[in-house]
C-alpha cells in the first residue's frame, strides 16, 4: 500500500518512509539545538541527516531501502514491546524499592499508598516516606 502510494509521488524512487522521518525529526532537532546553542557540529549533523532523508527520499534501491526501513520498524517496535513489559511488571510487583537516605541500603517495601516511617533494617535510620500508586 505504501509502496504503491509512494509510487505515484515519486516513480521509480523510494518515497517517504518511517525512517525518512525519523531522521526528518533529527534534522529539526538537531537544526534547533544548533541554532540555540550555537553549536556547528549540531548543524553539521543537521546537515548530515538531511542528506540521509534525501538520500532515502531519492533512491532507486527499493529493496534495500525497504529492508533498512524494516529493520528500523522492528527496533522501533521492540523497544515499545521491552517498555510496556517493564512497565506491567512493575504493575504487578506488590513491592517496591526505595533506597536509605543514610547507607544507600535498597529496601522493600509493601505497595501501599499514604505515609509512612521506614526503618532501615542494616543501620535502623528512620526516614518518612510518601508512597502514591
Ligand atoms: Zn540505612
Amino acid at each position: 500500500m505504501r509502496y504503491r502510494k509512494s509510487q505515484s509521488i515519486l516513480p521509480g524512487r523510494n518515497g517517504p518512509d518511517a525512517l525518512f522521518f525519523f531522521f526528518l525529526g533529527l534534522t529539526a532537532l538537531f537544526s534547533l539545538l544548533g541554532v540555540l546553542l550555537r553549536e556547528v557540529g549540531l548543524l553539521a549533523l543537521a546537515i548530515l541527516t538531511v542528506a540521509l532523508c534525501l538520500f532515502r527520499l531519492l533512491s532507486r534501491n527499493l529493496p534495500r531501502r525497504h529492508r533498512e526501513n524494516r529493520i528500523f520498524l522492528s527496533i522501533v517496535t521492540l523497544s515499545r514491546l521491552r517498555a510496556a513489559l517493564r512497565e506491567k511488571r512493575e504493575r504487578n510487583n506488590p513491592y517496591l524499592y526505595c533506597t536509605c537516605p543514610s547507607c544507600s541500603s535498597r529496601l522493600r517495601l509493601a505497595r501501599k499508598s499514604g505515609d509512612f516511617t521506614v526503618t532501615c533494617a542494616a543501620c535502623k535510620y528512620r526516614f518518612s516516606i510518601h508512597i502514591t500508586k
